[in-house]
């Protein structure tokens, strides 16, 4: 299938248009019209190659919403016209215990990302969502809600799950003190949902302009932490903790902010090791964990909660000659609070 894309073709270049070929629609495929994909710092991360070496040229986006336009002879999942989302990953080994249990993104012989990465045959370069259309095997879609916006749905496919999960993994729930560390794209979703399950939710940011938003938002706290001297005044305060930050911090400034048995959640990934003081892990039980994205199962349960909650993402939908800009805004923290690419202009 011909396609149309946004690629970089090196960590430094303006990202440019590129034609190419994706692989034939098989059996248990579907195709599909792209609308919507949103820019994740995941795909600044991946281009700029700050998580090593990377395979150019690439076609970032793994925040893909569209509609079904073609269906492979074994598809019961999906017909044409069904909206239909992809996420961070597009295939895994389907045998191992994660994957049995739909945790695909834990597969033990390694989930396929949507892009910057070769697919199972290990020669097919993965292309992602920064595209006019797509292919994916059914097993790897999801399901939209029809009564939420297109473009607010697109970081739900990862900015949403890769917070839900954790909220979900540890119970946020009424009386639950949480804190989200960045209002950028994923931590903005983490106060969306904090607030929607009925926990307490603080943001900890260090731009002061966004606390207004984040009360919106249904933050119940705002922290400014331009000036770090201010988390002094928070110590033991919180259950737990989803740091979503994207650059790197002193973590052991947020692990003094738990209280007794909470829980310190590393969502961002900038790249370098943290230096944990262990004395501040001792001192009131306290845990620190990861989390990545979510499986197939819980993607669709956090888009149906999205559909039940009318939960979307707040987005600026660009097109595709302003995605060079919208990465050095994402890079400056100034992203309201998730960029989208209008597909229709690449
Ligand atoms: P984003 O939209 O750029 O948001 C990151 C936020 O971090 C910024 O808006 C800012 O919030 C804060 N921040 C940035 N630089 C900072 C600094 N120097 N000091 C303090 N705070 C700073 O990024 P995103 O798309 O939400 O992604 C966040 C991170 O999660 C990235 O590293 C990404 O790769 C990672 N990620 C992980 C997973 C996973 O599965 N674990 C999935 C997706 C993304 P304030 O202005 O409010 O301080
Ligand atoms: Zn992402
Ligand atoms: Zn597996």
């Amino acid at each position: 299938m011909k396609s149309r894309a946004l690629a970089a073709m090196s960590p430094s270049a303006s990202l440019t248009r590129l034609d190419f070929e994706r692989r034939d629609l098989g059996p248990h495929d579907v195709s599909l019209e792209i609308s919507f994909t949103g820019i994740c710092h995941s795909d600044i991360h991946q281009v700029r190659q700050e998580w090593g070496p990377a395979i150019f040229p690439m076609v970032p986006g793994h925040e893909i919403v569209g509609t079904v336009s073609a269906v492979g002879s074994k598809v019961t999942k999906f017909t044409i016209g069904d909206l239909i989302g992809v996420g961070v990953f597009i295939d895994s080994c389907r045998t191992c215990s994660s994957c049995v249990a739909g945790l695909q993104q834990y597969c033990e012989n390694g989930m396929t990302g949507t892009y910057n990465t070769l697919e199972r045959d290990g020669k097919t370069v993965a292309y992602g969502g920064y595209s006019n259309n797509f292919i994916i095997n059914q097993d790897y879609a999801v399901h939209i809600p029809a009564n939420l916006s297109l473009a607010g749905v697109a970081p739900l496919l990862c900015a949403g799950i890769t917070v839900y999960s954790p909220l979900k993994k540890w119970g946020a729930k009424p009386g639950m003190r949480t804190a989200v560390m960045g209002l950028g794209g994923l931590g903005h979703m983490g106060v969306k949902f904090a607030h929607a399950m009925g926990a307490e939710v603080t943001v900890l940011s260090h731009s002061p302009t966004k606390e207004a938003d984040a009360l919106e938002m249904g933050a119940d706290h705002f922290v400014c932490t331009k000036d770090i001297a201010v988390l002094k005044e928070h110590q033991k305060s919180f259950d737990l903790i989803l740091n979503t930050v994207s650059a790197d911090l002193d973590i052991n400034l947020y692990l003094d902010l738990l209280a007794l048995d909470g829980t310190l959640v590393v969502i961002g990934l900038p790249g370098n090791p943290y230096e944990v003081n262990i004395g501040a892990l001792l001192n009131g039980r306290r845990r620190i964990a990861g989390s990545m994205i979510g499986g197939i199962p819980e993607l669709q349960e956090m888009l149906d909660f999205c559909g039940q909650h009318q939960i979307v993402s707040d987005v600026e939908v660009i097109s595709a000659d302003y995605v060079d800009t919208a990465y050095d805004r994402t890079v400056a923290s100034d992203v309201k609070y998730r960029f989208v690419i209008d597909a229709s202009t690449i």
